[in-house]
């Protein structure tokens, strides 16, 4: 099977190289896929994306006619998919459905922790002589109110390690699960999360749902100060809303692990040129704001289970045209 690996950087080619099984052939691609750079594709039988790849209607067709047959997602996320198109060209489509949801819960809390007691100012500050503790005031987690947005795999995970915390947890969630309510999660209505919540922390996917889910009615409903926490998907999140909520003080702290306009921006490095993004600029000078680039996945775990799993993905959809981790979309009628 000739597979093309799109958006590889040094880890992913180490990683997807070793234990490679041997009817796979890989070539690297430096590039994202996307509209200028589908025709790299044609001739090879499978692709392997990433979260910031455009898989979109057009680089559909073109990947289908260069005879691509499979899109293997090394990601849970499939937001950057048309599965619709994919599905009526014929063309299979799998993910990773979970690779580490400590990887992303631990990040989370992470997160939190610098916010509040703000490390990375401190570090800064102790490097250069500078032993002040003015402006690093920060506040007890124990007996504050976490909302978790979002209680699947790495929802769940995050409340097992804020729990030892001594917090009380609210959740909200579509689909409101047992085993939440047994880590000790009080499912609410999202207007009551966001009244009662000192921090809120996102860990729902991003559909037509949750798109912009937090936007200035949802702030306006929010706790004065709180603290909100982003490790999904940037789209979650009104940038600008986040933007004037910060400048009122009702946002008091912002982590952001993803940006809804990531994609240009994420995963380069970009330090001698000019950023053309002024909302990303923006809220980089506000204090009280911390941004990664998209690396709350980044560990070893994580990274050895997805190779693994699209490995295992794309040895099952060649033996037998399925796998278990397969995502499909509605054919349309027309
Ligand atoms: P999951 O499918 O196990 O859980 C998602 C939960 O969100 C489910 O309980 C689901 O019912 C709920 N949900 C769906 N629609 C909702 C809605 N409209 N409102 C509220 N809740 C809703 O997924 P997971 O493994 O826990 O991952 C969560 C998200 O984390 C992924 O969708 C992905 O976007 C993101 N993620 C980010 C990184 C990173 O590196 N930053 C890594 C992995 C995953």
């Amino acid at each position: 099977m000739k597979l093309a690996v799109f958006s590889t950087k040094k880890w992913v080619r180490d990683a997807f190289s070793e234990k490679k099984p041997d009817p796979i052939n890989l070539t690297f691609f430096e590039a994202r896929l996307d509209e200028e750079t589908a025709p790299l594709a044609a001739g090879f039988d499978s692709v392997c994306v990433f979260v910031n790849d455009t898989v979109n209607a057009r680089v559909i067709d073109v990947l289908a006619e260069g005879g691509v047959k499979t899109i293997a997602l090394r990601c849970a996320g499939f937001n950057n998919i048309d599965l619709n198109r994919a599905q009526e060209k014929g063309i299979k489509v799998c993910r990773v459905p979970a690779y580490s949801p400590y990887a992303v819960a631990e990040y989370a809390m992470g997160l939190i922790l610098t916010l509040n007691r703000k490390f990375h100012r401190a570090h800064s500050r102790v490097r250069e002589g500078n032993f002040s503790l003015d402006g690093l005031l920060g506040f007890d987690l124990h007996g504050k109110t976490v909302g978790i947005i979002g209680t699947g795999k790495i929802g769940q995970v995050f409340m097992d390690v804020i729990s030892g915390f001594g917090v009380r947890i609210l959740a909200y969630d579509k689909f409101p699960s047992d085993s939440a309510k047994a880590k000790g999660a009080e499912y609410v209505d999202l207007e009551t999360l966001y009244r009662e919540s000192d921090i809120i922390t996102l860990h729902c996917p991003l559909t037509h749902e949750t798109y912009h889910l937090i936007n200035d009615y949802a702030i306006k409903a929010m706790k004065k100060g709180v603290m909100l926490i982003n490790t999904s998907r940037g789209p979650l999140i009104n940038s600008n809303a986040v933007i004037n909520g910060l400048k009122s003080g009702i946002v008091g702290y912002v982590g952001l692990d993803v940006y809804e306009e990531e994609g240009d921006l994420f995963f380069e490095d970009l330090s001698d040129q000019v950023i053309q993004d002024d909302t990303f600029v923006r809220l980089q000078t506000f204090p009280n704001v911390l941004i990664t680039s998209h690396q709350a996945f980044f560990t070893k775990e994580a990274i050895d289970n997805i190779r693994d799993t699209t490995y295992t993905n794309l040895n099952e959809i060649e033996k037998t045209g399925s796998c278990e981790n397969m995502v499909s979309g509605v054919i349309r009628k027309s």
